[in-house]
């Protein structure tokens, strides 16, 4: 039948496909009944997520599938879907998220597989504003949901003393969010130092229940209080989302101070999206306040924002010094904010840190007057780094001669490219390898680090440490621990694992 053509535009119609694919296979919960969870839980989630950006979670083959994050809206997306461009950090260009403010919108979304949705913390156009602050209190292992709420009283006791009113939601994964609703002027500055301090603090009074650096990967029985959410690039799971952690579908769901006082069985807090619906029922949206409630947090932090450059600010002084980036193709070590360095072509986006993820390093291997490999960790802010002449070593009691030099920036992390002769540091570059490292001892100040990669190449223990504090250029070992690696295959050692490409293929590529 043909369309009659009216004024107002047609109501969207959303197309649902692979209804009956099962999602979640221990309970055979299907695509089928995600979209009807979606549609049904609308009306509470959707003033929860009314202006803010949001990252889809997508898992187009159910929870034992491959997921994907979904930032850019597909270029499918019909014109109706609403979104919201937003600058990159690092790099050139927008991200395009989606912006879900009605029920097709959200039905559409679930139909993409998106089991979960993880808004930011400010509504556009505001990226700066946040209406909350949030606290994701994550259980180490030993640790689950009742420690979770020891911490969360701990926090609550003194939010109260402030005046403020704090609200809780189980994660529907293993952990607990705490929520401040704000819906005031306030930047991210501040809110982060309130919740970086509330954590510090608690973590000094409380050391065998609390962490407050999610480097100290070894927090056995203890509870991370993850203030780093509070950030304008940062997202964090919706109110009543779906989570695709476990096994079986969880809901991430507002729960009371007194259920958690009242806490024995963790189980009791975890909701199936059937029975968040029936709780909805009875007791209606706990998280309304989240939407009205107008609180400030306390003068000293409000204006950290406005006097003080935020903490521990990256010094790249030494980095920006040594090179002149009208010659080199390197990123300039701009600040986080909407970064103009014209990135090779092989530098794409450094990974970024995403929620309770690890931090990363690369190792890029360096055609420079001698060949090395440049060996860099994530850690506060910047790129860490040393450079290993002969690599790191595979064999047990051997120890290779790590030379720092100075800090990188973030984005440096996925350079690959020629730079030119003459430039500081000039010849080939290749990142040889690029993953996430977990610290299992150790810290940088004390020269000592132990450290478990998980790269393409590098996997398994490795230990740095210090052996002369040389004013420029600190001397550090580097030596395999715990058990012997593989050696490096050939083809391992001349292919790069960003681009497949070979030190030849990428000076090439640069000469072309
Ligand atoms: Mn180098």
């Amino acid at each position: 039948m043909p369309r009659t053509r009216s004024p107002a535009p047609a109501p969207p119609e959303v197309k649902f496909t692979n209804l009956d694919k099962v999602f979640f296979p221990e309970t055979g919960f299907t695509k089928g009944e995600l979209v009807r969870y979606y549609v049904d839980v609308a009306p509470f989630i959707l003033p929860h997520l009314r202006g803010r950006p949001v990252t889809l979670i997508r898992y187009p083959d159910g929870v034992t599938g491959e997921k994907f994050y979904e930032k850019n809206a597909p270029k499918f997306a019909p014109p109706w879907i609403k979104t919201h461009e937003v600058p990159r950090r690092r790099h050139e260009g927008t991200t395009r998220y989606i912006v879900i403010d009605d029920a097709p919108t959200l039905a559409w979304c679930a139909n993409l597989a998106a089991v979960e949705l993880h808004p930011f913390l400010h509504r556009a156009p505001e990226l700066d504003c946040p209406t909350q602050v949030v606290f994701d209190l994550d259980p180490g292992e030993g640790a689950d949901l009742r420690d979770c709420a020891r911490v969360g009283f701990l926090v609550k006791a003194i939010t109260d003393d402030l005046g403020l009113q704090c609200l809780a939601k189980v994660s529907g994964s293993k952990g607990l969010q705490l929520y401040v609703p704000l819906n005031t002027d306030v930047t991210y500055d501040a809110t982060r130092a309130f919740a970086k301090g509330m954590a510090e603090l608690l973590e000094q009074r409380h050391p065998d229940l609390v962490v407050s650096n999610m480097a100290k990967v070894r927090r056995q029985k203890r509870v991370l209080i993850d203030w780093s959410q509070n950030h304008e690039a940062k997202t964090t799971v919706a109110v009543y989302s779906v989570r695709g952690k476990r096994e079986q579908p969880f809901v991430s769901m507002p729960v009371t101070w007194e259920e958690l006082k009242r806490l024995k069985d963790p189980m009791k807090l975890f909701f199936t999206p059937e029975a968040a619906l029936r709780r909805l029922k009875k007791v209606g949206d706990l998280f309304e306040p989240a939407l009205k409630l107008k609180q400030k947090l306390p003068a000293a932090f409000s204006s950290v924002g406005e006097r003080a450059a935020p903490p521990a600010a990256p010094d790249l002084a030494a980095y920006k010094a040594k090179r002149d980036f009208t010659r080199t193709r390197e990123p300039a070590a701009a600040p986080a904010s909407a970064s103009s360095s014209s990135a090779s072509k092989a530098s794409k986006r450094a990974p970024r840190s995403g929620k309770n993820s690890a931090p990363h390093f690369v190792i890029q291997k360096h055609a420079a007057t001698r060949l090395h490999y440049d060996l860099r960790l994530e850690m506060d802010g910047v790129l860490k780094s040393w450079a290993v002449p002969k690599g790191l070593p595979t064999a047990l009691g051997v120890k290779h001669a790590a030379i720092e030099v100075e800090d990188h920036p973030l984005s440096y992390m996925k350079f690959e490219g020629t730079i030119p002769k003459g430039q500081y540091g000039g010849g080939t570059v290749m990142v040889w390898d690029l993953g996430t490292y977990e610290l299992l001892g150790g810290d940088h100040a004390s020269g000592n680090l132990k450290i478990r990669f998980a790269g393409k190449k590098l996997k398994g223990e490795w230990h740095l440490f210090k052996i002369r504090s040389d004013e420029d250029k600190p001397m550090w070992l580097v030596a395999k621990s715990g058990r012997a690696a593989k050696p490096f295959s050939p083809f391992q050692e001349n292919r790069s694992v960003l681009s497949r490409r070979t030190m030849e293929g990428i000076a090439k590529a640069a000469d072309a």
